[in-house]
């Protein structure tokens, strides 16, 4: 069974072509879809999605949009994932060092999230970027037991598996710190990832590593948008 694992369907980028868009993908192969929550004002919309029979849910606060947290939305995601038993991860929380502006508050709000899945039994849905060793050291640290699925990892393929000693991660050995060109709006015959292309915007979009990562060329053979 072919799941994509980490797709943010809920973005207004959607909503134009959202259940197009979801039949492409089940023409292709992939049978559901788990969509992370970015920000409190987006929950809602996550949540509606969460009721259809092909998609699960999980609830977090993004460090790429760190800006637009307030100060209560720590207790408002433990509250609502108290309330929402569906929701079956922690996430989208991590540590995006491209932002080291905001480097504090987001390791802060990343160690509040784990701390909460911790407390649910849930597992974590993390975005890790050019942070990938001080990450895991913070896991190793904290420890959440239900491990979870690492997005935008940039290290070996191997690397994600020791994370933790105690819980069970995944990650996708990837991440590129361009944006996604519109040739990727129609993916090529030969991209092995077409199934993750249908839709280019930035966060769902993949692309090869363009600083020499020779492990994730292979994937890309023939990318029409590179
Ligand atoms: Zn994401």
């Amino acid at each position: 069974m072919l799941i994509d694992a980490h797709c943010h369907l809920d973005f207004p980028d959607f909503d134009a072509d959202r259940e197009a868009v979801i039949a492409r993908a089940k023409a292709a192969g992939v049978e559901g879809f788990v969509v992370p929550g970015t920000t409190r004002a987006r929950w809602p919309d996550v949540l509606a999605l969460g009721r259809r029979d092909d998609v699960t849910v999980c609830l977090g606060l993004h460090p790429y949009f760190i800006d637009q947290h307030g100060d209560d939305d720590l207790q408002a995601l433990d509250d609502a994932l108290a309330a929402n038993p569906q929701v079956v991860a922690v996430g989208e929380c991590g540590i995006d060092a491209r932002f080291s502006e905001s480097w504090d508050a987001q390791w802060q709000l990343f160690d509040a999230q784990v701390r909460l899945a911790k407390r649910h039994g849930l597992p974590l849905v993390i975005h890790c970027v050019h942070t990938n060793d001080r990450l895991a050291k913070r896991l190793r640290q904290l420890a959440p037991p239900h491990g979870g699925l690492i997005h935008g990892f940039a290290g070996s393929p191997s690397r994600p598996r020791p994370l933790s000693n105690s819980a069970s991660w995944s990650g996708w050995a990837e991440r590129s710190p361009i944006r996604v060109p519109s040739a990727c709006s129609v993916p090529s015959p030969h991209c092995r990832m077409t199934a993750m292309c249908w839709k280019p915007i930035a966060l769902t979009c993949r692309w090869p590593d363009t600083r020499g990562n020779a492990t994730n060329r292979h994937m890309w053979p023939k990318c029409a948008g590179r």
